[in-house]
């Protein structure tokens, strides 16, 4: 039976599948919340009140839009025509807000008095820390301890924020094992708590409903290239991958158009068969994680291996049912960036353009060098966020 597609742009049904992919795996105890967590959000999606509250937050208070900037330099340099989608100007310094600000109004809407989430570079944590400071919610914030380590500057400024940061200790210490412990408080605070999550993964409704928040990005780049270009179809548009949030909210409005290539980059480490990456996409197998079916990195028998990348935000061993529908249907095309590669990326885009990117960016960055794009070409890059964060690592891995 031909399922029902629910969603204007992305391919979802009725039961979140995206082709073999999604759905909604989950421990007993939770399916009241996830049932709930899905009629609010139908409820809400195209409510008008909520839409006007989230868009003059993201106006007022975030500083969207975000400029679509055409970087001459880089462009000079490639031989190409680059724009760079500047979501590292956003308050708080990268696209999660715009999920985290959508998330939490819902939240209050359905009279939650507590917010959990999952962090691994810390931008999901600040994100959500940010947005309960300015709605007044208690709010805590699982990381894995590896991350507490290297991510201290936005350890810190979630503190000053008012909510608690409690370290992850198991397994690799990293974003996997944060996303296990805020899934474990969920189910022991069905109650009051919402769980905001950080990427377009979970069950659903979660992957559909975070790309949703997102999509304000690629909504902004169509209108944005047409004032500047006469065009609002890019020839590419290029993101880097953890979860996929950031580049679900780049693709969504071109998801339809066949002609606008889309081109997705995951972290290899230190190279895609050292057995150190987190190349999900082309190293895994379909399996299930945090409550979805998609491809996962796991060893023969199924046991989920550790990722490996030098960002924290790329740092995961699953990816979001979307992006495993648009790799394995071939929709999207997924490239695999090393730390080196990204890490020169970085370099070039600061020395030639004075923007400092965050790690995670650097990855779509650097499928610039990766690939030859045409002289004609349109070239959209979506800078997901900006390099504070990263500065311990640029400066310790980089010659000046
Ligand atoms: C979290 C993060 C990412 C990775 O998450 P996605 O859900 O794949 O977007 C990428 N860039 C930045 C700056 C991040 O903070």
């Amino acid at each position: 039976m031909e399922k029902k597609i629910i969603d204007p742009f992305l391919p979802v049904d009725e039961e979140g599948y995206y082709g073999e992919f999604g759905g909604a795996f989950i421990p007993e105890i939770l399916h009241a919340n996830v049932e709930n967590l899905k009629k609010a959000f139908e409820r809400y999606a195209d409510d008008e009140e909520f839409n006007a509250e989230y868009e003059q937050l993201l106006k007022d208070y975030v500083g969207r839009p975000t400029p679509l900037y055409h970087a001459k330099r880089l462009s000079e340099h490639f031989g190409t025509n680059i724009y760079l989608k500047r979501e590292d100007l956003n308050h708080t310094g990268a696209h999660k807000i715009n999920n985290a600000i959508a998330s939490v109004l819902l939240a209050k809407r359905m009279g939650k008095t507590r917010i959990i989430a999952e962090t691994g570079a810390g931008q999901h944590g600040v994100a959500v820390a940010t947005v309960c400071a300015l709605m007044g919610l208690d709010c805590v914030i699982y990381m894995g301890a590896t991350d507490v380590a290297r991510q201290k500057p936005n350890v810190e400024r979630i503190k000053m924020l008012g909510a608690e940061v409690r370290p992850v200790t198991s397994g690799n210490m990293t974003l996997k094992d944060a996303t296990n412990e805020a899934i474990r408080d969920w189910c022991c605070n069905p109650q009051d708590t919402f769980y905001v999550i950080g990427s377009t993964v979970g069950p659903h409704p979660y992957p559909q409903m975070v790309a949703r928040f997102q999509s304000v990005i690629s909504r902004e780049i169509r209108k944005q290239l047409k004032e500047q270009t006469g065009r609002e179809l890019p020839d590419y548009v290029i993101a880097c991958i953890g979860g996929g949030s950031n580049a679900a909210g780049a693709f969504y409005h071109f998801l339809k158009d066949d002609e606008v290539k889309l081109i997705a980059a995951e972290a290899a480490g230190l190279g895609i068969d050292t057995g150190e990456s987190a190349a999900t996409m082309q190293l895994g197998r379909e399996g299930i994680i945090h409550g979805s079916r998609t491809l996962v990195m796991q060893t023969e028998d199924g046991q989920i291996t550790e990722p490996y990348s030098i960002s924290a935000g790329l740092d995961y061993p699953g990816v979001g049912p979307l992006h495993a529908y648009l790799y394995t249907s071939g929709r999207a095309d997924v490239t695999a960036v090393t730390d080196d590669e990204a890490l020169a990326a970085a370099m070039l885009l600061t020395r030639t353009e004075g923007i400092i990117p965050a790690l995670e960016s650097a990855h779509a960055l650097a499928v610039l060098s990766q690939r030859k794009f045409g002289k004609d070409d349109v070239v959209v890059v979506n800078v997901s966020g900006r390099g504070d964060k990263d500065m311990q690592t640029y400066l310790s891995r980089i010659e000046s």
